[in-house]
């Protein structure tokens, strides 16, 4: 792998970066390198033909000075060290930035679960517990669902480790379905999140709801929640896609024309797809990205914003729900072109941060309501966007090394009480 294309070299890009603003100290600069903890582990399963295959696992325990271990498993045939070293690193960012007590973690396994039948599936989740679980915990490191994990995966992980450790322990992992110990709102939280940073964001940049124009890319967990509860706001959602390809209303120009969600949620869920929807002309993917929107929301696949199509952005800000939607390159061009990116570990955290709840509320043996959930989200992303916004004015920056400045300051408070 090349340097340009491995995602821990650009993390680490990103933590120089970060360091430099803030004169980081040599000696935690230094510790920040590398992750506290990376385990590979060979997972043996046997198949349903009686085979043993041995599949390859791997657990990046980043760093843990602001709270437990905290990431999702990856199953994924791309999987490499170096990916799930970054992406712990990135936890580890995205925690310190919305200031909740967790660290970073993330794991992963070379794996396409498609190719396996349900049986080899809980043979391989229950056998990556069975190769880790002395690392993982409630009080050390707490997993979740990530790329081709659902919460049937957890369900398997949590009863096997509760199997080794011989007690119940439904906070050593987060993303657990209601009935299984889950939080209320967590469905939606990425989103809700995503939707508090863009409230936030329009009234700093002067923007009105009912006059601002967004159009979204990805339609699904993310895209669609984030679609409902800007349109709920008053924002002209005017153009969404999804896999099959993209959707922008009809007369754009007349300024009370938008889509309507609900109805397109209904028509997404009865044919499969946004394309087609009444009032609508059809466009391609990567057309959405360069509308003449006022906010363009990527809520789908990483790397999307590149130099080919960066400098025809034409929206304002850019509101990153999906993980890694903007290339570094396509960043520097953005920022040279006075786009305000709200980075993904700010904009898309509302979903660790109600996993944290859920891990809090496991422990305590508490279940809140979805209102009491939803109050105490709102303030830590508006804490968190208007404390980003304020370095990134102080130090005359973008909003994701702004965001790099606040976490790694906070990480290297807590790591200098170490020395
Ligand atoms: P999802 O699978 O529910 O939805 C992905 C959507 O993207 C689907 O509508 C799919 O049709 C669409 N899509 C796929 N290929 C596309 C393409 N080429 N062009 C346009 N759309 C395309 O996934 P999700 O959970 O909504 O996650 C979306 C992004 O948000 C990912 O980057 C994910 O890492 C990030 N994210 C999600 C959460 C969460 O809680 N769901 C949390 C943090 C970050």
């Amino acid at each position: 792998m090349s340097e340009v294309s491995n995602p821990f070299f650009n993390a680490m890009e990103q933590l120089d970066k970060a360091a430099g603003y803030i004169s980081l100290d040599e000696r935690i600069h230094t510790m920040l390198k590398q992750p506290d903890r990376l385990i590979e582990v060979a997972i043996p399963v046997v198949m349903d033909d009686g085979t043993v295959k041995i599949f390859t696992g791997y657990r990046s325990q980043y760093n843990n000075s602001l709270g437990v271990y905290k990431g999702g498993i990856r199953y994924h045939w791309n999987v490499t060290v170096d990916e799930v070293k970054a992406l712990s690193f990135w936890m580890m960012i995205k925690c310190a930035t919305v200031n909740i007590p967790m660290g970073g973690a993330k794991g992963g396994v070379i794996v396409n679960p498609k190719e396996l039948s349900e049986g080899e599936l809980e043979r391989l989740s229950r056998g990556y517990i069975q190769k880790l679980w002395m690392v993982l915990g409630s009080d050390k490191d707490v997993p979740a669902p990530d790329v081709y994990t659902t919460p049937q995966i957890m369900g398997w992980m949590r009863d096997e480790f509760e199997k080794i450790i011989g007690k119940q322990d439904p906070g050593v992992i987060t993303g657990k379905s209601i009935d299984q110990g889950g939080s209320e709102g967590r469905g939606f939280s990425t989103a809700q999140g995503g939707a508090y940073c863009t409230r936030e964001l329009a009234k700093n940049m002067n923007m009105i709801p009912e006059e601002t124009t967004i159009a979204i890319q990805g339609f699904g967990n993310a895209g669609s929640h984030m679609a409902r509860l800007l349109s709920e706001m008053g924002y002209r959602i005017v153009a969404v896609s999804d896999s099959k390809g993209g959707i922008a209303i009809n007369n754009k120009q007349v300024t009370t024309n938008k889509l309507n969600i609900d109805a397109l949620t209904e028509y997404k869920a009865r044919t499969g797809s946004v394309v087609g929807f009444e009032g609508t002309t059809e466009i391609s993917n990567d057309d959405i990205l360069t509308m003449d929107v006022d906010i363009l929301v990527p809520a789908a696949l990483e790397n999307v914003i590149t130099p080919e199509n960066a400098g025809n952005i034409k929206a304002k800000a850019i509101v990153e729900l999906a993980n890694g939607p903007t290339t570094p390159d396509a960043d520097e061009m953005l920022k040279k072109m006075g786009v305000v990116v709200v980075p993904d570990v700010l904009a898309n955290a509302g979903g660790v941060t109600v996993s944290y709840f859920e891990w809090e509320q496991n422990v305590k043996g508490e279940h809140w309501t979805e209102a009491d959930v939803l109050t105490k989200l709102e303030k830590i992303m508006v804490d968190a966007f208007h404390e980003v916004w304020s370095t990134k004015e102080q130090y005359k920056t973008d909003m994701r090394t702004a965001a790099f400045i606040k976490a790694v300051d906070r990480v290297s408070v807590k790591l200098t009480e170490t020395l």
